[in-house]
């Protein structure tokens, strides 16, 4: 489905991101994972490399939060691997100190990689894919961006601004024949969800409505989905890939 594009993938090194480069991966795309140091950069590889050693990817680790080794890194893709097609801003933190504590600082820290790092990425191909006349950006929200949650305000704040972005961006862009959507996904299997004990699972899973956790391959689905020509007329989209959890 996606022969010969060229997609980055920011966190994807692991949980969500991981799966979504496998997904493009499989259906023909080359790939570069962005993760945040060499070292899970080159586990990633080599687990890709150990399902499928053909695999077109490679690894990079620019500070996402500073646009000019973004802007450095992906133009050097540009030049070694042909034009970025499909940006997949995915890397987030996410964590839940209660408001008391919160500190200026670590509103900014998660601000910086949630959201600025979402800008950054997104300037540096922005040029190119305007002067091509397409390109797909998508984001990756979550579903506290409509709820909000209780604890960590940082988190669910930057992720409204991920909408935000990506509403605003679709209108702007899509008389440039770009598209920006995002997913929200609700609680997923990645590392942190996977690590909590039945007991603590239970619970989370009588709240959803199908009854399940997410697997990162239903979000990598949902993103591949946004991603093809076969959601050509679907922009400035924040699709819910939650199971129905909407709390
Ligand atoms: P994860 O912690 O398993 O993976 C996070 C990825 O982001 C990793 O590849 C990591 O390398 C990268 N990353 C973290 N800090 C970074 C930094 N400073 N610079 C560059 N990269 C960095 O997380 P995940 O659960 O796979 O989450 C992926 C995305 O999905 C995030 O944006 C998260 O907010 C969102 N999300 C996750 C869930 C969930 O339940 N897992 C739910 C809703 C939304």
């Amino acid at each position: 489905m996606f022969k010969d594009k060229v997609v980055v993938v920011t966190g994807g090194t692991r949980g969500i991101g991981f799966s979504i480069v496998e997904s493009f991966l499989k259906e023909g795309a080359k790939v570069v994972l962005c993760g945040s140091r060499q070292e899970t950069v080159d586990k990633a590889l080599k687990e890709l490399n150990e399902l499928n050693p053909d695999y077109p990817v490679r690894g990079i680790h620019p500070r996402l939060t500073d646009y000019d080794e973004v802007k450095k890194a992906f133009d050097q893709i540009n030049d070694e691997m042909g034009p970025i097609d499909i940006l997949i801003n995915n890397a987030g933190i996410s964590e839940s100190t209660p408001f008391t504590d919160y500190t200026l600082e670590l509103f900014q820290k998660v601000i910086d990689l949630n959201v600025n790092a979402v800008f950054n990425c997104t300037r540096a191909v922005i040029d190119k894919m305007i002067e091509r006349g397409n390109g797909v950006i998508i984001n990756t929200s979550s579903m506290v961006s409509i709820y909000g949650q209780p604890g960590g305000v940082a988190y669910p704040t930057s992720k409204f601004a991920v909408n935000g972005l990506t509403i605003s961006l679709a209108r702007e862009l899509a008389p440039k024949g770009i598209r920006v959507n995002a997913v929200a996904p609700g609680i997923t299997k990645t590392d942190m969800v996977a690590n909590l004990p039945d007991e603590m699972i239970e619970p989370l899973i009588n709240q959803i409505p199908i009854h399940r956790i997410g697997e990162p391959e239903d979000i990598a689905n949902a993103v591949l989905f946004l991603a093809s020509d076969k959601a050509s007329y679907i922009t400035g989209v924040i699709l819910s890939v939650d199971g129905l959890m909407r709390s």
